[in-house]
């Protein structure tokens, strides 16, 4: 397999119907083969290079087959043109001792599904123990949480299959490299996400296919001899001699178990409380807390694209800004939604949070995007390790108070916000 990279392609040149002929004419002419040649390719890396408006370019990396590939090298080999890199797998090491019973994995968000899924794919028949419900279920508690405020405290934006990011534009960019991702990437794949996350620069799933995704990879766990459990909150830690020996299930069954992955999430303040009780070391640590801003995308798609706004190879444009004050404390935003929704993602009573959640096509009219400041344990009241922890309830609390007190949010529009106004209205 020969890998072609850095093929810039014009925008006004490429459209959903003549992509592949126009990357098989890219591949003929720099390989400088005929078209009997060419067996079969398949895009390895696409994104889109939107830095001059005037000029706005795919860029594509193609891995293709062809006829008598050695001498094509050869002839044509060199900083864009060379042998395809081989997939590193990761590296999976084995213990040497027997487990006396099924390893557990707390928590079913993707940290908990992808531990699950290679401890099953490997034999180890996990047990996943999961405080919310199966993702078919949670759909219609959140649903009545988004139309009528009713908050079930264990099954919601937060808790249930698939975790916090279910309810979630479905990005799986990660900013590190490592060999891991694109095993998940792939595992994505097989249990029904688009096969684009495997190129694409900035992949994302969107929460309509991410809840088929998580059900077929529930599925794949327990084809391969895992279990799992919902509605079944770890309520308790026991322990012998500084080892796990077993855990309480709902306050009234015992487990035993002696390896326990515990993969519980950002949210679950309830048990990060046990474990503080149970003499597990913490430390407090900094986290970022602000408000989702919302703008109509097509602002987005003119400020980022110019005259190619709304061109179907582009899709719905993001953006990503920072601000470095000399204060020391930055803003910045994250976990933009191009098309997509600002949601109510409480999972405490009397608490108000939110976040961003875009279905696949990300077609709503607007965007949104979390406006953050980053915070320290010198921000909190106090020194408990789990100040942090207070210090975001307060400011649920408020922003609950704010809203009405029936979980919908405070809204105030930039332009009052920054003179300073209450807000009369909402924009569309
Ligand atoms: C609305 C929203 C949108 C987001 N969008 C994105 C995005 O587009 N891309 C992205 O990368 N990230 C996104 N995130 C962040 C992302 O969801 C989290 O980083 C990710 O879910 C963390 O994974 P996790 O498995 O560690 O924990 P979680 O996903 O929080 O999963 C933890 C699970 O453990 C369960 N649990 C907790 N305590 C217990 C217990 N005691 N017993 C049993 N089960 C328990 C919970 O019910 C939960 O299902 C979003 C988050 C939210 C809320």
């Amino acid at each position: 397999m020969i890998r072609l990279s850095d093929i810039r392609i014009k925008i006004s040149r490429i459209t959903p119907d003549n992509e592949k002929e126009v990357l098989k004419r890219e591949i003929l002419g720099r390989l400088k083969i005929k078209e009997e040649d060419l067996l079969s390719f398949s895009i390895s890396k696409k994104s889109v290079d939107a830095r001059k408006k005037a000029d706005i370019c795919l860029v594509y990396s193609l891995d293709a087959e062809v006829a008598n590939e050695e001498h094509v090298l050869k002839k044509t080999g060199g900083r864009d043109v060379f042998p395809t890199p081989a997939v590193i797998r990761p590296d999976l090491r084995f213990g040497s001792e027997k487990l006396r019973h099924r390893p557990v994995v707390t928590g079913m968000g993707p940290a908990g599904i992808f531990a699950a899924l290679i401890l099953a794919q490997n034999g180890y028949r996990p047990i996943v123990l999961e405080r919310g419900e199966d993702v078919d279920s949670r759909v219609m508690k959140i649903n009545d949480f988004w139309d009528h405020g009713k908050l079930d405290p264990e099954s919601n934006v937060q808790f249930g299959e698939g975790g916090a990011g279910t309810f979630s534009d479905g990005k799986l960019t990660t900013l590190i490299n490592d060999p891991r991702c694109e095993q998940v990437l792939r595992e994505f794949v097989s249990a029904g996400a688009p096969q684009e996350i495997l190129y694409k620069n900035k992949p994302h799933i969107g929460t309509d296919l991410l809840r088929s995704v998580v059900k077929n990879l529930r599925q794949s766990i327990i084809s391969h001899g895992g279990e799992v459990r919902f509605r079944s909150r770890v309520t308790d830690f026991i322990t012998r001699d500084g080892e796990i020996t077993a855990l309480e299930i709902n306050g009234e069954e015992i487990l035993e178990c002696n390896v326990v992955i515990l993969a519980i999430g950002h949210s679950a303040r309830d048990t990060f409380e046990i474990l503080y009780k149970r003499g597990i070391e913490m430390i407090p640590k900094p986290f970022s807390i602000g408000v989702r801003i919302e703008h109509p995308q097509e602002v987005i798609d003119r400020a980022q694209y110019g005259s190619e706004a709304g061109n179907p190879m582009l899709g719905a444009a993001d953006y990503k800004l920072a601000y470095h004050s000399k204060s020391g404390r930055s803003a910045y935003t994250f976990c933009m939604c191009p098309g997509g929704y600002v949601v109510a993602a409480a999972s405490e009573k009397g608490h108000v949070v939110t976040n961003g959640m875009s279905e696949y096509k990300r077609d709503g009219v607007n965007a949104n995007s979390a406006l953050l400041v980053g915070v320290s344990p010198e921000d909190y009241p106090g020194h408990h390790p789990l100040a942090g922890v207070e210090f975001q309830r307060n400011w649920e609390r408020l922003a609950f108070q704010l809203g009405g007190s029936d979980y919908r949010a405070p809204v105030q529009l930039i332009g009052d916000f920054l003179n300073d106004r209450i807000s009369t209205g909402i924009g569309s």
